[in-house]
């Protein structure tokens, strides 16, 4: 389901385009997901910047689901994305472009179904895990080695941070 929008047009009028995707129509998505339920919707906002860039603020908010690396079973996650893009050179004077801005190169057309499709993936956890997991991971039924509880450590402290 391409949504392709002319860049330069889309930003100058200052265009808006409302979307609502599940995983079943942005085909890249679906191997990263557990089932086809959940669903996503996205905002685009087109604008220009003060270096006549053509710029597009995304939001995006809505759930899927994930396989949780310790069960095996699905879990959901919520997905919260906010991005700016900017299509052009990069800002080269002494603040440069904010971290909230990604700079891309110029181009004439974007579909926002891709566009949508690659914040997904970039959104999702690496390594999805239950906060209470109650099963023990494939790495401790089977063969135990013995450095397992020490990368379950590890794995714990470095998920700390995302679990919310
Ligand atoms: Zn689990």
């Amino acid at each position: 389901m391409p949504l392709i929008v002319e860049l330069t047009r889309f930003c100058e009028d200052s265009r808006t385009l409302e979307a609502a995707f599940s995983p079943t129509q942005l085909p890249r998505l679906l191997d990263s997901v557990a089932d086809t339920t959940g669903g996503v919707s996205m905002q685009v906002r087109g604008w220009v910047d003060a270096r006549d860039r053509p710029c597009l603020d995304i939001q995006m908010t809505g759930q899927l689901w994930v396989l949780c690396q310790r069960c095996m079973r699905p879990m959901p996650v919520d997905i919260q994305v906010g991005q700016t893009l900017a299509f052009g050179e990069e800002s080269l004077d002494e603040a440069g472009d904010p971290d909230s801005v990604e700079v891309l190169p110029p181009m004439e057309h974007i579909d926002l179904a891709e566009l949508a499709e690659e914040e997904l993936l970039l959104s999702l956890p690496m390594l999805p895990r239950h906060q209470d997991c109650d099963l023990p991971g494939p790495a401790d039924t089977g063969k135990q080695s013995p450095f397992a509880a020490l990368n379950a450590l590890r794995s714990d402290a470095g998920d700390a941070d995302r679990q919310d």
